[in-house]
């Protein structure tokens, strides 16, 4: 995990050791199964959720894979409905048009990039629309930042919410520029400020207990991360690799690649606001 130069410290919990083929069972009519794609942008793998035990519903079916789509259609042990979708990365939507081939499940949720869809949706959900389960209403929260299309949701009554790779305990979010935008990140953690108190059930690794104390802390660590990027500009032009060379410190070069995209996203948004130009691939501070 990099330190932030002059910033705050996110830190992250890796404690989280998923039993791969098994759906763990987190709370009344809600299982998660982790996929077997663990890696370093994926953690240990990503979490495909499985709400009801006689009706299933799965959030993220996973990536499409022959030994992963076996473990969900077996761990399921009853009938898969309906495929919710997060987001279209494929390691969360990959499996979504395999799987509903296999059971007839339909597909519902966010919007596929029209450019590569993974799949073909049945039914697109706007925000705060709900989808009945057994174990009750699932109502989308647009968390768009991450990627344009991406939704939340809510759990009536359980005080859980699924929030796919908008916020996670492992790791910051990586919003990777045009499809992910640093301004409309910001503002879905702003959303998921103002729906309270939840317990987040993300994408990859273990639950974030306390939702609201972590949409805080990411909300920190983004500013400090925006003021440290001003800072690297302040003797002069610099291109985004010299901005994160200066700005991360100990980096795993495994993710140099997401680096540079983080603070392209945040350069960005200062664009955006006018305090930051970009001439060719040099950028200096209006
Ligand atoms: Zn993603």
């Amino acid at each position: 995990m990099a330190t932030l130069e002059g910033g705050v410290n996110v830190d992250p919990i890796r404690d989280f050791t998923p039993a791969y083929g098994v759906a763990e069972r987190l709370a009344t009519g809600v299982r998660r199964l982790t996929a077997r794609n663990g890696g370093p942008l994926t953690f240990r793998g990503t979490n495909c959720y499985l709400l009801g035990d006689r009706d299933i519903t799965v959030i993220d079916p996973g990536p499409d894979d022959d030994t992963h789509l076996a473990d969900l259609v077996a761990v399921a042990g009853a009938p898969i409905r309906r495929i919710v979708v997060t987001h279209d990365h494929a390691d969360h939507a990959g499996a979504a048009r395999r799987l509903s081939e296999v059971t007839g499940a339909e597909i519902v949720g966010s919007a596929p990039d029209p450019c590569r869809p993974l799949y073909r949706p049945d039914r697109l959900l706007a925000d705060g629309e709900t989808v009945a389960t057994e174990a009750g209403d699932l109502r989308t929260v647009a968390t768009p930042g991450h990627a344009a299309g991406h939704l939340s949701y809510d759990l009536a009554g359980s005080g859980l919410l699924f929030s796919g790779d908008h916020v996670m305990a492992w790791s910051t979010s990586v919003v990777v520029p045009p499809d992910g935008r640093m301004a409309d990140y910001m503002a879905s953690l702003d959303r998921l400020a103002v729906l309270g108190a939840r317990s987040y059930l993300p994408g990859h690794g273990g639950p974030v207990i306390d939702g609201l104390a972590r949409v805080d802390e990411l909300k920190r660590h983004r500013q400090a991360r925006e003021a440290a990027i001003l800072r690297a500009l302040d003797n002069g032009e610099r291109t985004i690799e010299e901005i994160v060379s200066a700005v991360y410190i100990g980096l795993d070069p495994a993710l140099a690649g997401a680096a540079a995209l983080s603070v392209t996203a945040h350069t960005d948004w200062l664009e955006e606001r006018g305090l930051v130009r970009k001439v060719g691939e040099r950028l200096s501070r209006w």
